[in-house]
């Protein structure tokens, strides 16, 4: 009798990951002599399947499940049984037949068969033997489990086969496991049904969560007892996020995160801006920079104080030799890279001036680690000003450097009735590189008001002039302004008014004598007409009608009947011995160009550039070579690339320059892609139009200029290079043959220099458009893929190269500027520099950016005339925005089809780890492009 088991067992199995039941309350439908006993417990009903035919022999009796249908991944499922086994000895004399155990059955299926029932199809899972049997006098529940593996079809059945037991079944549960969705290491992990195809551990892929990244993508195992193990590949916080409980959440405002790792947010460092939440780096304060070595999360300095308790002292007088010395600045704006520079002016009465090249400074007068110097070939019984100033690596961002030189105050020194003489004061200049000054000096009678009025302007490398020639008791407006090295306008100029004096009888006959003499040495005069000042009539008469000539005009070498001449009178030969060439740096036409050192007798040894004709050369290519040194060698300037001096005399010819660390510019942008902001660019810019000026000023028509041209040192100073006759002709693998002859770089030249050879400094202001481009565009080619025929016929039809992305809007139109059709409307290079250079004082004039069309200046095949056929790859589309670099974060982020692509944000982008800007908005403007292909824009048309 089992009427006591009349009960159901329920109760919660808890293994370590979870279980899901497939079943909770077997009802078994097909019975064949088990018998099934109803029971209400706690208001539910129970059933309990019992058979006990021991008596009996040859039993057979099977009971059989409903059908079980199987979660398709849960391929092992468990089998918990409870059951009852009577002890066969409580029975009397059925000890032949009496059995103590039954058997368990599976049959898998697609469906559900009903009550049909064939033995045939079930398999056997396990024989089921109780741990413990039930007497008459104790009842004792068993629990077993089995586990049922390789499932594979849509459902199951379980049977249980008794042949001969006194048994009673009270409840079954079948459940698999699984490993709970879980969050570890920042990436979150899906619920995964555990083991499966014999497998001990099933490998499960993660994601990042929201706003973090990782390298690899996070894996990790689920083992068959549902528990995970083993991950791999861990997620980092993104740049501006860091790790809270199991997410990433922005960082507090004040606190910044530059880039994606397991780090917390830091603090803003010192001097800098405190930004909202999320901020990926910390700006510097207005008057605070960070140099080019500090790493962008270090914090911003300010530029040093003045030198403090400058002492000069001489120990022989006669010498000529003095030891100036000081104390450090008592605010170093935060640095230790201090240098100090010292500039030294001599003073006659009021007149000052600088000291020149024949002072000597020992160690240096530049770059001074020490507080102290010695300066000798003083002249005796002079007065001498020096003037000590300290830098730091931040003093070149500052827009105050170098301080342009300032006339302070202008006075009359003498008079006649004929003539003024004139001095003025110009403020202590302060530069790394103290170079002589020069003065620009207008005047013009005050009364003048003819419709015609003459201007005369005097360059001058004096603070000091005598003018003659002028009318008596007349009153002459003066304006006085300093040049700065590179030959632009100082700050400030300053206007004076003086008289001559009244003319005695003597001095007005001598006057008439002389009065046809009004040519000066330096001067040049221009008419300035007042109704037509804005408008120039011939493109040629007025181009240059307002500039200035400058104390020196270009020689071309071609005017000497032997070329070695020419070198020997412009540049410096040196002996071989004096030059050690140390690695190839690049090639040129002539041959190799070599880094190196140059150590002259007396002087410091310095790097620079060789470059080398190789051997085998003929006479004219030995000229042509030497010809880039003889044109070189008549340039000083800041931005134009120095040269050191030639080898002639020997079989192995050599050119040596200055050394520019970070090689042609064209490449380094390309290499720091998105890396400098609109300001440096700018000021790249400024550097190469303030060589271009000088150039300009001295009649050199370059011919070539191109940011391949341009070179660039480790202070990211720009200059300009590539000099030679033959240079455009032969040297420069951009140079192709025209109709009207000879080889030209079509992409950087004007249309009239392209169209008939009309190479002015207005064809180079056309270039050095072109080279702005370029430097906005980090280095892109300019028009992208166009054939040279497809970029003539576009700058025929007026269209014009489209904003960089990121450009300022006063730096396209100037761009375009230099783009204009008629030469005569370009600006000049003076006018540039002075823009440029207002641009770089008022930073806010670079914050309007100007219009920009993805679709235009981001080159996709489909807009770029090529066969428009869709990306096939992820990888494929990132390489032609040149972002390759980021295929794996793209990858890693589970973005590997192009529709994937089409549905990110900006937000998405940023969270799979890009992280500058530039690059953030080229793939965002890019994505942009990609949805709106309607449009096929070549260029802008202006
Ligand atoms: P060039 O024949 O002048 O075009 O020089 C060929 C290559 O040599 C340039 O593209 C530069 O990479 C390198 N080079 C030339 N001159 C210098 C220099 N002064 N400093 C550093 N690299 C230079």
């Amino acid at each position: 009798c089992w009427h006591f088991f009349n009960h159901f067992f329920i109760y919660i199995w808890a293994p370590r990951g979870q279980c899901a039941y497939l079943l909770t309350l077997l009802v078994c439908v097909v019975l064949f002599q088990w018998e099934v006993t109803q029971r209400t417990l706690n208001g539910s009903q129970f059933y309990t399947y019992s058979v006990c035919n021991v008596g009996e022999r040859e039993q057979d009796n099977w009971l059989r499940t409903t059908f079980i249908q199987r979660r398709p991944s849960a391929s092992r499922v468990f089998v918990e049984l409870q059951f009852i086994v009577r002890d066969c000895n409580s029975f009397d004399g059925t000890s032949l037949t009496c059995k103590e155990t039954f058997n368990l059955f599976t049959s898998e299926s697609d469906a559900d068969v009903g009550t049909t029932f064939r033995k045939g199809q079930f398999k056997k899972v396990a024989t089921i033997a109780p741990d413990e049997i039930t007497s008459k006098n104790e009842l004792r529940i068993n629990t077993e489990t089995r586990v049922v593996e390789n499932l594979s079809r849509k459902g199951f059945y379980l049977a249980f086969q008794d042949i001969g037991a006194c048994v009673a079944l009270l409840s079954t549960r079948v459940y698999y496991k699984t490993c709970l969705a879980t969050v570890k290491s920042l990436a979150s992990f899906p619920e995964t049904v555990a083991g499966g195809e014999n497998q001990a551990l099933r490998e499960v892929s993660g994601a990042c969560v929201v706003n973090a990244v990782s390298e690899e993508l996070p894996r990790i195992y689920c083992t068959v007892d549902g528990e995970w193990v083993v991950p791999v590949g861990q997620c980092q916080c993104n740049l501006g996020y860091e790790e809270v409980k199991d997410a990433c959440q922005e960082c507090q405002p004040g606190f910044f995160k530059a880039a994606a790792s397991g780090d917390k947010c830091e603090l803003c460092p010192a001097n800098t801006q405190r930004l909202d939440s999320g901020a990926l780096f910390c700006p510097c304060l207005d008057g605070f920079y960070r140099a080019p070595t500090d790493p962008p999360s270090g914090p911003c300095s300010g530029l040093p104080s003045a030198p403090r308790d400058l002492v000069a002292t001489t120990t022989q007088l006669s010498t000529g030799k003095l030891h100036l010395s000081w104390s450090p600045p008592e605010d170093t704006g935060g640095r230790t890279d201090i240098t100090y520079s010292v500039e030294c002016q001599r003073c006659e009465g009021n007149v000052c001036q600088l000291c020149g090249e024949k002072v000597r400074y020992e160690p240096a007068s530049t770059g001074l680690t020490d507080n102290k110097v010695s300066v000798s070939e003083l002249d005796a019984h002079l007065n001498y000003t020096f003037t000590v100033e300290a830098h730091s690596g931040v003093s070149i961002l500052s827009p105050l450097f170098p301080e342009p030189p300032r006339i302070t105050t202008m006075r009359l020194v003498e008079r006649t009735s004929t003539s003024l003489s004139l001095s003025w004061d110009v403020s202590p200049r302060i530069r790394l590189q103290p170079r002589p000054i020069r003065y620009e000096l207008t005047y013009r009678k005050k009364d003048d008001n003819l419709d015609v009025t003459t201007y005369i302007v005097l360059l001058l490398e004096k603070n000091v002039v005598q003018i003659s020639d002028l009318a008596p008791g007349t009153a002459y407006l003066f304006r006085v302004q300093a040049l700065g090295s590179d030959g632009s306008p100082g700050g400030s100029s300053i206007e004076e008014q003086f008289e001559t004096s009244q003319m005695i009888s003597r001095q007005m006959s001598l006057l008439f004598f002389e009065s046809g003499m009004l040519i000066y040495r330096w001067a040049f005069i221009f008419l300035f007409r007042k109704r037509n000042s804005h408008s120039r009539q011939g493109p040629e008469d007025t181009y240059f009608s307002k500039q200035l000539k400058p104390l020196k005009t270009y020689v071309d070498p071609h005017t000497y009947e032997d070329p070695n001449i020419a070198v020997l009178k412009f540049a410096t030969e040196i002996h071989p011995s004096h030059i050690t060439k140390q690695k190839v740096i690049g090639a040129g036409e002539f041959g190799e160009v070599y880094r190196g050192n140059l150590k002259m007798p007396g002087r410091k040894e310095v790097a620079v550039a060789i470059k080398t004709l190789k051997p085998g050369y003929t006479e004219k290519q030995r000229q042509d070579f030497l010809s880039e040194a003889s044109i070189m060698g008549q340039f000083s300037h800041q931005n134009i690339i120095r040269l050191e001096g030639v080898v002639t005399k020997f079989k192995h010819a050599m050119i040596v320059t200055e050394y520019m660390e970070n090689g042609a510019l064209d490449r380094y942008l390309k290499d720091h892609d998105g890396e400098f902001p609109s300001f440096q660019l700018v000021g790249m810019m400024h550097g190469i139009a303030a060589g271009m000026k000088y150039l300009s000023d001295m009649s050199y028509v370059h011919r070539d200029l191109a940011a391949r041209n341009i070179l660039v040192n480790n202070n990211l100073e720009c200059k300009v290079s590539d000099f030679g006759l033959s240079r455009v002709l032969e040297d420069d693998p951009e140079g192709t043959y025209t109709t009207s002859g000879g080889k030209i770089p079509i992409r950087w030249t004007a249309p009239e220099a392209i169209a008939y050879r009309k190479f002015t400094s207005a064809s180079d202001v056309w270039s050095f458009g072109i080279v702005m481009w370029e430097v906005m565009a980090f280095g892109e080619r300019p028009y992208w893929d166009m054939s040279n025929h497809e970029v003539m016929k576009a700058i025929n039809e007026a269209f014009r190269l489209p904003a960089p992305m990121d450009c300022p809007s006063t730096v396209y139109q100037l761009m375009l500027q230099c783009w204009l059709q008629d030469r005569s409307k370009r600006p000049r290079f003076g006018d540039i520099v002075n823009l440029l250079d207002k641009l770089l004082r008022s930073p806010d004039s670079l914050k309007i950016i100007a219009d920009f069309d993805p679709r235009v200046s981001i080159r996709l095949p489909s807009t770029s005339g090529s066969d428009g056929s869709p990306f096939r790859s992820v990888s494929e589309w990132l390489e032609s925005i040149k972002m390759s670099q980021y295929s794996e974060n793209f990858t890693c982020a589970g973005v590997v089809t192009m529709d994937h692509v089409l549905q990110m944000k900006n937000e998405d982008i940023k969270n799979i780890g890009v992280r500058l800007p530039g690059h953030l908005k080229r793939i965002a403007y890019s994505i942009l492009g990609l949805k709106d292909q309607t449009s096929t824009l070549s260029v802008f048309a202006v």
